[in-house]
């Protein structure tokens, strides 16, 4: 075991996405490679958007892909004490405030300030405000540091400055008691012992945020890694409108999780020329020196490549064990005397998805045989046996008279 950990954080408000997959599979690489280890937590801190089914739909896209973890799942709304622990530190140590401005007065603020072509930020009205015993409803802020500027290098993208004027006073509690996002990441990853903290550059301006946190706390940093985001092919951020974006559903569309780990690594990742990866040489081969400052184009006919590739080289027991489930979901009644690895055998040179191959499949399990030529009549009788076939015929002349 090294020293090395890393972490997948998903907030449960939806599936598993391709970005989020990549993600998690970049992390799980380099912990497999370096014998570190991977922790898996749930951000449910919002508890309005965050569902029971997502978390289910993201654990079962994990193990589809074939990500274990070594640590969890933590759940941060299992958690909710410590952070308040570490609000309340702030508060004695004046390094967080609370703030009685009213969502109204908020918002007519920030709309004034877009109004006048500023940035809009919070204005600090109740940074300096004495201690005051007021039951009204508050959240509370935490003080950033308003002079210099805040610098991280980054693993991916070198070094990245943000002055800290573009800082403004986060609210780290909502009204409503909880913690928010960048608050609760910075207290997880430090007492989680993280070393590496490797996410989608959506994240990139939450960074100098999250550092003041860690900072204020007293708390090591570990090494930022963004990663690029993806896009579609008319290079707009990847969405439903390019096609599926949920992993899952590529597997409902016959794909098998080779070829979208095979696929997922190659948005962003490469070595040299090559395309071909099984798990096994990624956790050889996977570095993070090698991950693009660029973002990955999201390439539909690639990824069917590589499961045409993935069907036509699968050992045929595995591939016949996956085909009755598809077979299933087509209604086709298997019967057990059809040996389903020498169907795949006959069909998998000539199907892209496990989809295709169970439409071309479904024959074999049907009453009658339609024999299309001579070319086909053999391999059915391969696959079925002479004496099936001629029984399957018999039965076809029955019902035909
Ligand atoms: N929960 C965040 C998300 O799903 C990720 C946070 C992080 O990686 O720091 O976008």
């Amino acid at each position: 075991m090294s020293d090395l950990r890393v972490r997948f954080a998903p907030s449960p408000t939806g599936y598993l996405h391709i970005g989020g997959a990549r993600t998690a599979l970049f992390n799980y690489l380099l912990a497999r490679k370096e014998q570190g280890t991977y922790i898996l937590r749930i951000e449910d801190t919002d508890v309005e958007r965050s569902t029971q089914q997502s978390v289910d739909a993201i654990l079962q896209a994990m193990d589809w892909l074939g990500l274990s973890y070594d640590e969890g799942p933590f759940y941060q709304s299992e958690r909710f004490d410590l952070y308040k622990q570490k609000v309340q530190q702030l508060l004695d140590e004046g390094k967080a405030y609370k703030c009685y401005c009213s969502a109204e007065t908020l918002t007519q603020k920030r709309e004034a300030a877009m109004e006048r072509g500023d940035k809009p930020q919070y204005d600090e009205t109740c940074r300096d405000l004495e201690p005051r015993d007021d039951d009204s409803p508050y959240v509370i802020r935490f003080k950033s540091q308003r002079a210099g500027a805040t610098s991280f290098n980054d693993r991916i993208k070198g070094t990245i400055t943000f002055e800290n004027t573009e800082l403004d006073d986060m609210i780290i509690q909502r009204t409503d008691g909880t913690p928010t996002y960048n608050f609760v990441v910075v207290i997880d990853d430090a007492e989680m012992g993280l070393t590496q903290v490797i996410r989608g550059d959506d994240h990139v301006n939450n960074t100098p945020r999250q550092i003041q946190i860690y900072n204020a706390l007293g708390y090591a940093l570990p090494e930022f890694a963004h990663v690029p985001m993806i896009l579609g092919a008319d290079k707009k951020r990847l969405s439903k409108r390019h096609g599926a974006t949920s992993v899952m559903d590529y597997r409902v569309m016959g794909y098998l999780p080779e070829a979208m780990v095979n696929y997922l690594v190659r948005l962003g990742w490469s070595c040299g020329d090559e395309e071909i990866f099984s798990m096994d040489d990624l956790i050889e081969k996977f570095s993070l020196d090698n991950v693009g400052r660029s973002a990955g184009v999201f390439n539909p006919e690639k990824l069917l490549w590589l499961n045409e590739h993935y069907i036509k080289t699968g050992d045929p027991q595995r591939l016949g064990e996956l085909l009755k489930e598809y077979l299933e979901k087509d209604g086709v009644q298997i019967t057990a005397d059809i040996d389903c690895a020498e169907v795949v055998k006959s069909l998998q040179d000539r199907s892209k998805t496990m989809v295709e191959m169970a439409e071309k499949a479904a024959f074999y399990f049907s009453d009658s045989l339609v024999f299309d030529g001579k070319a086909q009549a053999k391999f059915i009788t391969a696959v079925l046996g002479r004496e099936r076939c001629l029984a399957r015929l018999d039965h076809a002349i029955t019902l035909a008279q």
